[in-house]
């Protein structure tokens, strides 16, 4: 890629607080360097001292066997992941809620680790009861509640792989991962809730089942108390099953290599790809990450409102925080339900003091504006974090002014359900922070931006961002196809991990992620990225969310289409599309300026809430959809835009 002077990535450092820093694991800079450094030049001795954060049964007698592509971390150790995030805490921690669910309606639970225990060893005895063995994989297909994490921890402890889809999936959806994995038994609900409405999950589950033989039983989980369709025989009430067995279960001694689970990407590229996680590399990961990055304590009251059928619910709500003993807050629901200041509503109920959510939630929340935080008290939060997209400098600050009243630190964190752990963020007590860039790469993680050919790029230019070394937790293949493991994640740049993402570094070596490669956009010779041009049109005051998009232009090669969600009370007028455009020649460059814009209620989003600009560019380029949209969220929103265009013409 060619140099573009970046305009928009000179946002000056903020430093931690220091009433933050003074307290923190890692509380200076100099601090982190000394580690980052160490990391660097001693890989194996600093990830072999992250390896005491978990219990062995055996301990490794190496820390790395690496034949590129295919790594093996803690080799020879013996484990059980479940036994580390359940049963580890019990003697000092035993009462502490382990889980605080809040449903839909309000109702809240709270499960203590003991409690927690009792139930993934019931469970688990019911699943070997159901002959699932070491090895076998099962299919989770469950709304957000207790029960899922409790499957997945129960699978832990009897070494079954699990699977989990996120509950949004339609019936194709589903049985396509589960052909892929050939999963052996499927975990579901009755039905789930979203906007008080029922999902009928159950309907689904038996739809896609028509076409899988491999799996023999499906559990469901009763939750809404509709009727179900039921095949005797294969069907299971899970209430009924798990109080046939007892809440004691020896977990099975694991290899540190044993497959964990597999996870399906979210698919904003195309096919999702079957990602392998194995157990050991992973658990240290999650663990260190989680006590470093969110900076955890033991009285700290920890949200992340991601889906657990992402991996940031996997990494960041069930192993990273239930590893390290901590609480966690699980809500069942939408965001907007029944209002928009349900999350600030939560965030006051349980004194929530780590929040951490995604770049979209942020601009929602930017959208929808600031009285929905009157009359929430969330002062106990002390530091929040972000995933998933970058992070606007306009949204960052918002967050930072607004829900962290300038006094908490914000982690943007980057990674990947590849990577299974964050890889590049502050460390809240040490980093002074950029707004709009997920900053540092955390010890021990050899991150670069490069050119094809495996060289770095000088600071400021657009490159590649790879990962140099191997890392604990990064995914072992593609479940059933290493060769497209090889080919797109080792072979594209000699040596080194291929994220897929455009990046930057600046003269400070911080990192800023501008999008997926395939979403660069090429004007007259330049390459521009479309974080840097939607970051622009977010620091319009009119401006919610943009997602810009190119078409083939005669003169120029490429031209600028800007998608633009505006603030609430804001009018869509023809003068404010032009005066948008305007906005962006000033902020970067006229080089850079929309050649159309248009306003969109709402962007086509993946389930897991990222816009999908491959659809949008189809949209800008042929004026209609015929690509792949089983991973939309909401096909409205395209359909609504596609409609719209005929419209004005
Ligand atoms: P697919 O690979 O199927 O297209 P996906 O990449 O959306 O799906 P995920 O693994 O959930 O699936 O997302 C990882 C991607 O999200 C990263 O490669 C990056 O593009 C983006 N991302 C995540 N966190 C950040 C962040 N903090 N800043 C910028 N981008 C981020
Ligand atoms: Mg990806």
């Amino acid at each position: 890629m060619s140099e573009f002077d970046p305009t928009i990535l000179h946002e000056a450092a903020i430093p931690p607080p220091e009433e933050f820093s003074s307290r923190a694991r890692v509380s200076s800079i100099t601090e982190y360097d000394a580690l980052h450094r160490y990391a660097l030049e001693k890989p194996e001795e600093f990830w072999g001292e992250q390896g005491q954060l978990i219990e062995w049964i055996t301990p490794p007698e190496k820390t790395l066997e690496w034949k590129l592509p295919h790594a093996q971390w803690y080799v020879g150790g013996k484990l059980n992941v479940s036994y580390n995030c359940v049963d580890r805490h019990i003697a000092k921690h035993g009462n502490k809620p382990a889980l605080l669910w809040e449903a839909e309606d309000g109702t809240a639970i709270e499960f203590t680790y003991c409690e927690l225990r009792d139930l993934v060893c019931r469970f688990a005895n019911a699943m070997k009861d159901l002959g699932v063995k070491k090895g076998d994989v099962v299919a989770i297909y469950m709304p957000m509640i207790p029960e899922l994490p409790i499957a997945m921890l129960a699978c832990a402890r009897i070494g079954a792989v699990h699977s989990v889809v996120f509950g949004g999936f339609s019936a194709p959806a589903l049985a396509d991962r589960i052909h892929d994995a050939k999963c052996k038994l499927l975990i579901t609900a009755d039905g789930g809730y979203r906007r008080g409405r029922v999902i009928p999950l159950k309907e689904s589950a038996d739809e896609a089942l028509k076409s899988c033989p491999t799996v023999k039983h499906m559990v469901v989980v009763k939750r809404t108390g509709e009727p179900v369709a039921w095949q005797q025989g294969r069907d299971l009430w899970w209430n009924e099953l798990v109080d046939q067995f007892p809440e004691t279960c020896e977990p099975e001694v694991l290899d540190a290599e044993h497959p964990l689970f597999i996870l399906y990407t979210s698919g904003t590229t195309g096919k999702p790809k079957g990602v392998l996680h194995t157990s050991a590399g992973y658990l240290v990961q999650c663990t260190w990450s989680m006590q470093n990055v969110f900076d955890l304590r033991d009285d700290d009251i920890f949200w992340c409102t991601a889906d657990i059928g992402w991996v940031t619910g996997h990494s960041y709500i069930v192993y990273g925080p239930l590893s390290n003993g901590a609480s966690v807050v699980m809500y069942e629901g939408a965001p907007d339900h029944p209002k928009r200041d349900r999350f600030w509503r939560i965030a006051d109920r349980y004194n929530v003091t780590i929040f951490y959510s995604s770049a979209t939630a942020v601009r929602a929340f930017m959208a929808w504006g600031k009285q929905w935080l009157e009359g929430h008290d969330i002062s106990k939060i002390r530091l929040l974090g972000t995933v998933g997209e970058p992070i606007n400098p306009a949204a960052w600050k918002w967050y930072y002014e607004v829900i962290g009243r300038k006094q908490c630190p914000i982690v943007d964190t980057w990674w990947q359900t590849e990577t299974g752990s964050i890889l590049i963020s502050p460390l809240p007590g040490a980093t002074p922070t950029k707004p709009g860039s997920a900053c540092l790469p955390l010890p021990g993680i050899a991150a670069r931006v490069v050119n094809m050919q495996g060289e770095p790029v000088k600071p400021g230019e657009t490159g590649y961002l790879v990962i140099e070394k191997p890392w604990p937790s990064m995914l072992r293949t593609i479940y059933g196809d290493d060769e497209r493991f090889r080919r797109d994640y080792w072979s594209r740049i000699p040596g080194a991990y291929f994220t897929g993402d455009a990046a930057q570094c600046d003269k400070d070596g911080y990192f800023w992620v501008l999008g997926r490669v395939d979403d660069v956009i090429k004007v007259a010779g330049h390459r521009l990225s479309t974080m840097e041009i939607e970051s622009a049109l977010v620091s319009h005051p009119s401006v919610a969310e943009a997602a810009v998009v190119a078409r083939p232009d005669e003169i120029k090669g490429e031209a600028i289409v800007a998608f633009v969600t505006l603030r609430a009370g804001q009018n869509p007028t023809p003068e404010l599309k032009n005066h948008l455009s305007d906005h962006v020649s000033k902020i970067i460059g006229t080089i850079a300026r929309p050649a159309e814009v248009r306003f969109a209620d709402l962007l086509p989003k993946t389930r897991s809430g990222k816009i999908m600009r491959r659809l949008l560019r189809e949209l800008a380029q042929k004026g209609g959809i015929s690509g792949d949209t089983t991973t939309l969220e909401d096909i409205g929103a395209i359909e609504r835009l596609a409609q719209q265009k005929g419209q004005e013409e």
